[in-house]
């Protein structure tokens, strides 16, 4: 549940900041590396560099290229956990584009497109609106072009035909009626039966419910994360779970994941993180979800490894009882400056927890372990690729967060990069009321929105505590968004406090005004462009910002603290006293606080679907107006790095580099060629 995205459809600062957070200077002009890779649809696929990896040691970056291959290798079980039918589509697309003839045909490149969104959305949903996207190129076009692509190179099951194949996933690609949406959130449905992702198979929301509640006892302190790893099915009248473990369902990637995991733990940096690499392999081979949490605690405790990774079954978005997780991996390494920043903040983590303003039975009396760093990715995978969290705050139970402490990171040449890349985008001159806030928002806007970051993972997530009998998934489908609100408004609480000038975290008393302004620019305003007309917010992270810029405009503007206000027919945020507005923001935490410590499951469903659903129709045409001009995609992911490695004579590796050249669509199908070993439909 703590992956934190970017909050804004384009990072609205223009400026990068020169690390002593004073004078900033734009640097796009004088950065020669190529950020940007290519736009199609609602999308920007973007570059990352992989700063201070040429300084590492040959054993570290050997380390890093293992964890990377284990990365890539579960990339086909996210398809196929976000639709049974997705990996059959995907390589059924991949065979006609590589083959086809006419490809200056508009059906072509329609369907290239298409192809390249479901590379995206790792299936046909849209990664974040969870809806079916729709195609541009002609059922019959398709149909003409699968049957004239050499069948060996199409995904046919043993002993089907095209037209076979054909019948199963047309319906699929054009039919809007089937499978409509990848997460279905409504009030009121049946969520499970009306979700499209391959968690549970002929099996209702209640059947799964009352499967999962018979299992859990709630005196046990120490839960497993019940059916996090297993697919939930209906055999023969009978629920059972299917696991995702070696010799379990998926077994074949998970096996290669195992396979690179093992040359990893040959070259790990020490004799800790040696054995994370192998309880993980445990865990990957027994499927023991008691084995998991095992691992999660050796893994929260290996804090001195330069070099860190996350590999697995993590965050369970993606399931509408927020239980069964996708998988999931990152690798990346300390960024050892910009470390120091964090340090500071869990250093002090014990004063903000005890000077919040929530309710003194809802505060951990004393915050364990609140490890914070800031780190540089050097590949993405799975779930994380190609969109991708800026910050991640691991693990996600919460019995291991309160006596073992958690992970928490901020990913900092992933920030850079949007910020690079979003230099000059007109966005900020656009939607920000006055020249006064432009220029706040150059000024501080980098520093200041890197710092909520910082304080949303290292302190946000990891206050305040569940009082005593309180099932963690109390709060159900609402569970994700309130947490995240949780961490957002303590982030932004203390944002607003004069400790952190003293602590040398902000340089002036009011450089906290440019986040404020952003924040409640982008939840009441431009968020929106994400979303298309008529319809509402459905994806947790932005549902929380709604939900407190909304709460705290209608509290706020009672003493005209904050304004919407229209001028030439444009709508803007406006703030008068950013002071009041910090104790809206303080008021709202206490009440969420309370909220997800007594797990009050219709006080969180009043404060999400009053607050963080519902969109205005006419301020949405408003701001998507404004938005065409500036042609800037509402959403972005990113391509890796390409590792190469030398061997001498014997085989061992003697160099590693990276290589930042690779397109986007090459890199996608060689993902498809090197990394795809399940079958197209996994039962
Ligand atoms: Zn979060």
């Amino acid at each position: 549940m703590q992956k934190l995205m970017i909050a804004l459809s384009t990072a609205a600062v223009l400026t990068a900041c020169n690390g002593d957070g004073k004078k900033t200077v734009p640097q796009t002009e004088t950065d020669s590396f190529n950020y940007r890779v290519e736009q199609f649809a609602d999308l920007e696929i973007l570059r990352y560099k992989v700063p201070g990896f040429e300084e590492l040691t040959l054993q570290q970056k050997t380390l890093l290229y293992y964890l990377s291959e284990a990365a890539l290798e579960g990339r086909d079980i996210l398809f196929d956990q976000n639709g049974k039918y997705n990996l059959t589509i995907r390589r059924t697309l991949e065979a006609v584009y590589t083959s086809y003839k006419d490809t200056a045909s508009a059906d072509f490149k329609a369907m290239e497109v298409y192809l390249k969104r479901v590379w995206f959305s790792n299936g046909i949903h849209h990664h974040y609106a969870s809806d079916k996207f729709q195609p541009d190129f002609s059922e019959s076009f398709f149909r003409n072009a699968v049957k004239s692509t050499d069948p060996t190179l199409l995904p046919l099951q043993t002993g089907e035909g095209v037209d076979q194949l054909l019948e199963t996933i047309v319906p699929y690609i054009f039919d809007p009626k089937v499978a409509p949406k990848h997460l279905n959130q409504k009030d009121g449905d049946d969520l499970v039966q009306t979700s499209a992702s391959n968690y549970y198979q002929g099996v209702t929301q209640q059947e799964a419910e009352d499967f999962y509640n018979a299992m859990k006892d709630t005196t046990d302190k120490t839960p497993v994360s019940y059916g996090l790893n297993s697919r939930l099915v209906k055999e023969n009248g009978k629920l059972t779970e299917k696991v995702w473990k070696v010799g379990g369902l998926y077994s074949a990637a998970i096996g290669r994941i195992v396979g690179w995991l093992e040359k990893a733990a040959s070259v790990a940096e020490n004799d800790k993180q040696k054995a994370v690499i192998e309880s993980l392999i445990t865990y990957y081979r027994t499927g023991d979800l008691k084995q998991f949490d095992e691992y999660a605690i050796l893994w929260v405790k290996d804090l001195d490894s330069r070099i860190d990774f996350v590999n697995g079954f993590t965050e369970t978005y993606g399931d509408p009882l927020g239980m069964k997780a996708s998988w999931e991996s990152t690798v990346n390494f300390k960024n050892l400056e910009a470390t120091k920043r964090t340090e500071i903040i869990s250093k002090n983590a014990q004063w903000f927890e005890d000077h919040s303003p929530v309710a003194k039975q809802f505060k951990k009396e004393k915050v364990k372990g609140v490890s914070a760093k800031v780190i540089n990715v050097a590949i993405l995978g799975g779930d994380c690729y190609p969109a991708t969290p800026i910050g991640i705050n691991l693990p996600n139970a919460n019995w291991i967060r309160q006596m073992h402490g958690s992970k928490s990171v901020t990913i900092d040449n992933i920030t850079e990069a949007y910020d690079k890349a979003a230099a000059g985008s007109g966005f900020t001159k656009e939607y920000a009321w006055s020249e006064k806030e432009v220029n706040m928002l150059k000024e501080y806007g980098f520093i200041a929105d890197n710092l909520h970051t910082d304080l949303h993972e290292c302190l946000g997530h990891g206050s305040g505590k569940l009082l005593p009998g309180v099932d963690p998934d109390a709060l159900k489908s609402y569970g994700s968004t309130v947490e995240e609100a949780r961490a957002d408004l303590f982030a932004l609480y203390y944002l607003g406090d004069p400790k952190l000038v003293e602590l040398g975290l902000l340089p002036t008393n009011d450089a906290y005004q440019a986040e404020y302004y952003k924040y409640m620019m982008n939840g009441l305003m431009t968020q929106l462009t994400r979303i298309e007309l008529g319809k509402n917010v459905e994806e947790a992270h932005m549902r929380n910002r709604q939900l407190i810029a909304r709460w705290a405009y209608e509290h706020a503007m009672k003493s005209n603290a904050v304004e919407l206000k229209v001028k030439e027919g444009k709508t803007y945020v406006v703030v008068n006293d950013y002071k009041e507005l910090r104790n809206q923001f303080g008021v709202l935490l206490t009440e969420v606080q309370r909220i997800k410590s007594e797990g009050d499951y219709q006080a969180a469903r009043l404060l999400v679907e009053n607050y963080g659903v519902k969109v205005d129709p006419v301020l949405h045409k408003e701001i998507l107006d404004r938005f065409v001009p500036l042609h800037i995609a509402p959403y972005k992911g990113f391509v890796n790095p390409r590792f190469v490695v030398t061997k001498n004579d014997k085989g061992d590796i003697i160099d590693v580099t990276l290589d930042y050249t690779e397109g986007y669509s090459a890199q996608m199908l060689r993902y498809s060629k090197e990394y795809s070993v399940l079958p197209s439909v996994n039962d």
